[in-house]
């Protein structure tokens, strides 16, 4: 059932006992709200856990409130009366999390994809919010009038910033700097965050980013760009699967390109691919079509079973078909 903030407060205050989900392979806003929203129900006085379902990427832990992130093995036999998803379009998002919801749909998810498939009991899914940390700030001012602590403001400045490519990408408006100017009145820096995200690079990671613009293909004059990077590229620059993120980025930032891809094998198998458009080719329909899901500009999908060349092949093709559309030709 779709339902507004007002709603969805009003289920949360009844929690005793709560477990708020973010994504797997997470980003900022995953990371953001998941812990933004935990710490604001601890505010209120319920018990409330955040829990990540997959590794988090280093650099995340230079935020302090990220601490409060469990795993899924850390959260197993605790019993919950109130689950909430953040920042997932459908439940296969929440990977391994599932295990510990009661066996029930979970009771609130909050989102901001358009792709988002209404899978909670209350829904609240907003695809003109730039961040989900979007939606948690403003469910926190109703939860907590008065506002809250700095430490839960730069866990939803840092998932703002990150959904928005600091700042940068299209769904940058008015509402986006009233909220980051709310936050920083809470408390909030936008200094440690930007550090820790974007200086943050060891030499290995930079040689890996290296490797990846060997592979880059470039199409239709340059309009379409595609890379990847397989796991002996990780293995041969001493790097983790997490460090390309971000990388996606620095393909963008090629002046001819429209749509471009990424694809991430890691670990060996399994192939996960970026997709971001510079705003004529709707990339969340690419994405649905090889069976992910995300916004207008920036969607993602994962591919088992098959190769990298294959899956390269896949990619091209839609990426192809998408720019065709885009551009109406
Ligand atoms: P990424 O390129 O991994 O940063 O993902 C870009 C956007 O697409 C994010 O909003 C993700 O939440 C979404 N996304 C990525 N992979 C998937 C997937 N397999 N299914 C649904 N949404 C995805
Ligand atoms: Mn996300
Ligand atoms: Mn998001």
């Amino acid at each position: 059932m779709k339902a507004d903030l007002g709603t969805i407060a009003e289920r949360l205050r009844r929690a005793e006992r709560a477990l708020v989900v973010g994504h797997v392979r997470p980003d900022g806003d995953a990371i953001g709200s998941a812990a933004g929203l935990a710490l604001i129900l601890r505010e209120l006085g319920i018990e409330a856990e955040a829990c990540i379902p997959d590794h988090i990427p280093r650099h995340y832990r230079y935020i302090p409130g990220t601490s409060v992130v469990k795993g899924v093995n850390e959260l197993r036999g605790q019993g919950f009366d109130t689950v909430v998803v953040v920042d997932s379009s459908d439940i296969s998002r929440v990977g391994e999390a599932a295990e510990l919801f009661p066996n029930r749909p979970p009771d609130v998810v909050i989102d901001h994809h358009i792709t988002n498939s209404g899978f909670g009991e209350l829904n609240f899914c907003d695809p003109n919010a730039a961040a989900t940390c979007m939606v948690i700030h403003e469910l926190g001012k109703i939860l907590l009038p008065h506002g809250y602590s700095s430490g839960i403001a730069e866990l939803l400045l840092l998932g703002i910033a990150t959904d928005t490519g600091f700042f940068r990408h299209a769904d940058v408006d008015e509402r986006v700097f009233a909220a980051a100017a709310e936050l920083s009145r809470y408390g909030a820096r936008i200094r440690p965050i930007a550090e820790a995200i974007l200086e943050n690079r060891t030499l290995n990671t930079v040689r890996l980013l290296s490797e990846m613009f060997r592979t880059l293909v470039l199409e239709e004059e340059g309009r379409i760009a595609y890379a990847y990077l397989a796991e002996e590229h990780f293995r041969k620059c001493g790097c983790e699967g997490d460090e390309a993120e971000g990388f996606i980025s620095e393909i963008m930032s090629l002046r001819s390109v429209e749509v471009g891809a990424l694809l991430v094998e890691w670990p060996k198998g399994e192939i996960h691919v970026s997709l971001r458009s510079k705003g004529r080719v709707d990339v969340s329909e690419i994405a649905l079509a090889l069976g992910g899901g995300g916004h207008p500009r920036a969607a993602g999908c994962s591919f088992k079973g098959i190769s990298l060349q294959e899956a390269l092949e896949l990619v091209a093709r839609e990426l192809r078909k998408g720019l065709k559309k885009g551009l109406g030709t």
